[in-house]
């Protein structure tokens, strides 16, 4: 089948692969250049994790983990920087929070490797200030994924399977008859493109210099804001720290990405109450487009012949493999997007 795939971040690049895998051939379309950081698949990591309260996307990621190690076999000993960081993942707090208590119940009923640890013996494995009442459920195979390496990598493996890139914005629905499918990962613009009722928001990270070298793995905090980080990068002194709380709503169009100070302001925070750092100096800056629904769950369709997905809200990027070998299916009809019909919707 000749396929065109209208988005090149994780999502777009992801069904190209799968589709490119299974001997079709593939062009895709975006009006930036692969890695650009006008949408929200750039810069260096984001969390790979099993670990959610809701049994759904523990199942998914199930099956989605081992897509990462099987990308990072074909191309994360390639790439400098690498591709997935198995360091593991920390989610920590009160163990009878919902947040806590509902993802060990997921891990358990998935026979997800995990452990329980309490708060006083995770302060000293980890040097992370998380307190006596507090509990760290420690899952082993997860971590973080190189976000760019991802991108690129995965439209290079595509490429060489014959796809072809083409820098230009395209209107998917205006590509069908020149194509046998039309598959559309357009982010952000899946509300104006495909009316998915989502908020797009301007999103603050930092890289925070804690002044020593932190190489623990991944820790998300239960807290209302729901502040998630990154150990260091090797000989690097800083960890990024972010923030799942909504930014200010932004029109995608528009150039600019303006910082959040009071991102900022709760990343400090983060750094003064959990690494124990008096006084916490920001290196680095990044901005990124945010997509969420009000329910965090992802949506996919298919309208006027186009297959579309946006993996909406901030936790998406992990999916990525699954989600391409999902449009892959639909794509050939061998499932349909309404087989999940907590995505299939608008
Ligand atoms: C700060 C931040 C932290 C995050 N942390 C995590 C995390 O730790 N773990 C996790 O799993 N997820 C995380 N996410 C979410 C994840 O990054 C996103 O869900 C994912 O990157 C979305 O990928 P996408 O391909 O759907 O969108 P995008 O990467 O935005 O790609 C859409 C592409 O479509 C192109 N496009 C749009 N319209 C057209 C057109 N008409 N013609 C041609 N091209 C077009 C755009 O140029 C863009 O390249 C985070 C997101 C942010 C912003």
């Amino acid at each position: 089948m000749r396929v065109a795939v209208v988005g090149a971040g994780i999502m777009g690049a992801s069904a190209a692969l799968a589709l490119a895998d299974r001997g079709h051939q593939v062009t895709i379309y975006d009006r930036h250049p692969p890695g650009h950081d006008r949408g929200s698949s750039h810069g260096r990591s984001r969390i790979v994790r099993a670990a959610y309260p809701d049994p759904f996307f523990t199942e998914i990621m199930v099956e989605g983990h081992p897509m990462w190690r099987d990308l990072q076999d074909r191309i994360g000993h390639q790439i400098e920087g690498g591709l997935l960081h198995e360091v593991g993942l920390i989610l920590f707090g009160r163990p009878d929070s919902a947040m806590v208590a509902d993802t060990i119940r997921s891990l358990r009923d998935l026979d997800v490797p995990h452990e329980v640890v309490p708060g006083d013996r995770a302060r000293d494995q980890w040097g992370l200030e998380i307190r006596s009442e507090e509990v760290a459920v420690l899952t082993p195979e997860a971590g973080w994924v190189h976000a760019a390496n991802a991108v690129a990598g995965t439209i290079d493996l595509a490429m060489q399977q014959g796809a072809i890139f083409i820098q230009e914005a395209a209107d998917p629905r205006a590509l069908i008859g020149q194509f046998d499918r039309v598959v559309a990962c357009v982010g952000a613009w899946a509300r104006e493109m495909f009316g998915v009722d989502a908020t797009v928001t301007c999103q603050t990270v930092a890289y925070v210099d804690l002044g020593r070298s932190w190489r623990g793995p991944v820790y998300i905090e239960d807290s209302p804001d729901f502040v998630y980080g990154f150990p260091g990068e090797r000989g690097s002194t800083t960890v990024k720290v972010g923030v799942h709380t909504p930014g200010l709503l932004i029109d995608p169009h528009k150039e600019t990405r303006p910082q959040n100070d009071a991102m900022i302001e709760r990343i400090l925070q983060f750094a003064r109450e959990r690494f124990g750092v008096e006084n916490p100096e920001i290196d680095e800056v990044v901005t990124c487009l945010y997509t969420n629904t009000a329910d965090e769950d992802f949506r996919w369709g298919e309208d006027d012949g186009v297959i579309w997905a946006s993996p909406c809200s901030g936790h998406g990027f992990k999916f990525g493999p699954w989600i391409g070998a999902r449009l892959a299916d639909f794509a050939e009809g061998k499932r349909s997007p309404a087989d999940w019909p907590r995505f299939n919707r608008r």
